[in-house]
C-alpha cells in the first residue's frame, strides 16, 4: 500500500476527508486541515440532515461538502485522503478506488500522533478502554497537581474530542492519554508509530464483522506495541490469558499488572474489573516517573464515580442505599460483569429492553444467583423475569414492572417498606442486558431517566 504520512506543507493541497461523522474526529481533522491552508472536501455517506451538528461546527471554514454518498470523481483531484476509523476499508469501493490510484492516506489519529510534542499514553482492549483511559487521566492529573509542576495531562481519542485543535497548546513535558479503538489502531502501520506508553486491558472476540477473524482483530490491537522503541513502556494485563503473551510484539520495556495477591485499591466504583483498571492506572504512573505522587493519584481514584452509564454511582440515599446506572450494558455479557461487581444478594437489579433475540439463559441464571430482587422492564422483561424465576429466584422479589418509572417506584417500596422478615437492600442496579430502543431513544437517555428517578 502506498499510505504516506502527512509531512511538509499542506497549503493548497487538495484533501478529501472521508467520513465526517457525529463524534468529533471528522470535524476536528477538517478544521485542522483547513487551518493549515489545505483545500478541504468533506464527503460522507449520510445525507446533510443527519450531519447537521457536525456541519454547523465547520460553518466558519471554506470547506466543500459532498454528502449522501461518496462521488468517485472527487478522487480525480485529491492529493491526500483522510479516512474515518468507521470506514470499513476492505468493503468500501471509494476507498479501494483511492488505493488503486495510489493516493496518499492518513487518519485524524495518525496526524495527531505525528505532530504531538508530548509523550502519548495509548489505551486499548476489548472492554474497559474508556474507564481505564479516564482513570489514567485522573491519576496523572492528580499527580501533576501534587508535583506543582504546572504540566497538563490531555485526554482524547475515542473517549473525547479530537485534540488536533489543542496541538499548539500541548507542551513537550505534558502528557496525552488517548483511548484507541481497534479501528483507529488499524492504520498505525501507515506511519509506523505506536504510543510511548501502551496499555492493553484484555482481548475477546469483538467487531469480527469488520476485522474478519480474531487474528486480524488481535493484529490491529497489537499495533499499539508493534512500533514502540526500547525506551517506551508496554503495560499489559497479566490476568488476561491472551494479552499477557504479547511481550514479544514490542521492543519496549514490559510491565504486567494483575490482581492476584494484591490488596484492593480504595475505589467508589465496584467490581474486580475496576480494580484491574485502577491497577493499570497506577502502573502508568510508575512508568511515566510519577510514582512518588501515588498518594495524590490514589485519592483521586478513590473518588472516581465511574463514567456515565457504566456502573456509575449516581446517587446515595440518606439511608445509604447506592444507585448504580449501568445503562450501557446493552448485552447480557456486559450485565453479567455488573452482577459480579456487587455483593451477592444485596441488590435490586432492573433488567430488560429491546429484543435482539440474544440468548438470555446464562444472564437469568446469574440474576437468580446474584441479585436479591429483579425487576423487568420493556420487551424482554417478561421473559427475563420468567427465566430468573425458573432459575431459582423467589417469586416475591422477581416482578415485571413494564416501565423504568414503575421499576424504580417498586424498588423504592421494597427498600422503604420491606415485608416482615424480608431482605435488606444495599443498592439498586440498572443493568438491562438489552438495548433501549423499545422504550428510549438510546442507552444514554435510559440512564439519565434512571438517574433522575433515583434522585427524586
Ligand atoms: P470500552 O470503552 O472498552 O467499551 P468501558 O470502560 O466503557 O469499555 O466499559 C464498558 C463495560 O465493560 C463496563 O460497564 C463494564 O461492564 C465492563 N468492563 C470495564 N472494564 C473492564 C475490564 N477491565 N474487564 C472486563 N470488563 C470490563
Amino acid at each position: 500500500m502506498t499510505k504516506q504520512q502527512v509531512s511538509g506543507n499542506l497549503r493548497g493541497k487538495r484533501v478529501v476527508v472521508m467520513g465526517l461523522g457525529r463524534f468529533g474526529g471528522g470535524v476536528g481533522v477538517a478544521r485542522w486541515l483547513s487551518r493549515q491552508g489545505a483545500n478541504v472536501t468533506v464527503t460522507d455517506q449520510e445525507p446533510r440532515e443527519k450531519l447537521q451538528s457536525s456541519i454547523a461546527q465547520l460553518a466558519d471554514f471554506p470547506i466543500t461538502f459532498q454528502l449522501g454518498g461518496h462521488d468517485p470523481d472527487i478522487l480525480n483531484s485529491c492529493d491526500l485522503l483522510v479516512v474515518n476509523p468507521a470506514v470499513d476499508k476492505a468493503r468500501s469501493e471509494f476507498f479501494q478506488r483511492a488505493l488503486n490510484k495510489h493516493i496518499a492516506m492518513t487518519t485524524e489519529i495518525n496526524i495527531f500522533m505525528q505532530h504531538c510534542p508530548a509523550p502519548i499514553i495509548g489505551v486499548t482492549g476489548s472492554v474497559g478502554k474508556s474507564t481505564t483511559t479516564a482513570m489514567i487521566h485522573l491519576a496523572i492529573t492528580a499527580a501533576l497537581k501534587s508535583s506543582r509542576s504546572g504540566r497538563t495531562c490531555w485526554l482524547g481519542g475515542n473517549i473525547g474530542q479530537s485534540l488536533l485543535a489543542n496541538l499548539e497548546d500541548i507542551k513537550p513535558d505534558d502528557f496525552v492519554v488517548l483511548e484507541l479503538s481497534s479501528f483507529m489502531l488499524e492504520d498505525l502501520p501507515w506511519i509506523r508509530l505506536s504510543p510511548h506508553v501502551a496499555v492493553v486491558t484484555n482481548l475477546a472476540g469483538n467487531h469480527l464483522d469488520r476485522h474478519g477473524t480474531l487474528e486480524n482483530y488481535a493484529a490491529a490491537k497489537q499495533n499499539m506495541l508493534r512500533f514502540q522503541h526500547a525506551d517506551d513502556w508496554a503495560i499489559l494485563n497479566g490476568d488476561d490469558s491472551i494479552v499477557r503473551t504479547w511481550a514479544d510484539v514490542t521492543a519496549a520495556r514490559v510491565t504486567y499488572y494483575h490482581l492476584e495477591n494484591k490488596q484492593d485499591i480504595e475505589l467508589a466504583v465496584p467490581g474486580r474489573h475496576n480494580q484491574s483498571n485502577a491497577r493499570a492506572a497506577l502502573a502508568v504512573l510508575q512508568a511515566v516517573g510519577l510514582a512518588a505522587h501515588t498518594p495524590a493519584a490514589s485519592t483521586a481514584l478513590a473518588q472516581f464515580p465511574g463514567l456515565p452509564h457504566r456502573l456509575q454511582l449516581v446517587h446515595t440515599s440518606s439511608s445509604g442505599v447506592q444507585w448504580f446506572n449501568d445503562s450501557k450494558a446493552t448485552t447480557p455479557e456486559a450485565a453479567i460483569t455488573a452482577l459480579a461487581a456487587l455483593e451477592k444478594k444485596t441488590f435490586i437489579c432492573i433488567v430488560g429492553g429491546y429484543d435482539k433475540h440474544a440468548d438470555m439463559t446464562e444472564f437469568c441464571r446469574k440474576l437468580a444467583h446474584s441479585a436479591a430482587a429483579v425487576l423487568g422492564i420493556g420487551a424482554t422483561g417478561p421473559a427475563l423475569i420468567a427465566g430468573t424465576i425458573a432459575a431459582g429466584a423467589s417469586r416475591e422479589y422477581a416482578m415485571y414492572a413494564d416501565t423504568l418509572e414503575g421499576a424504580v417506584t417498586c424498588a423504592k417500596n421494597w427498600i422503604t417498606k420491606p415485608n416482615p422478615g424480608s431482605k435488606l437492600f444495599n443498592s439498586v442496579l440498572l443493568s438491562p442486558g438489552c438495548a433501549s430502543y423499545d422504550q428510549f431513544t438510546n442507552y444514554e437517555q435510559r440512564g439519565e431517566i434512571f438517574t433522575a428517578l433515583a434522585r427524586q
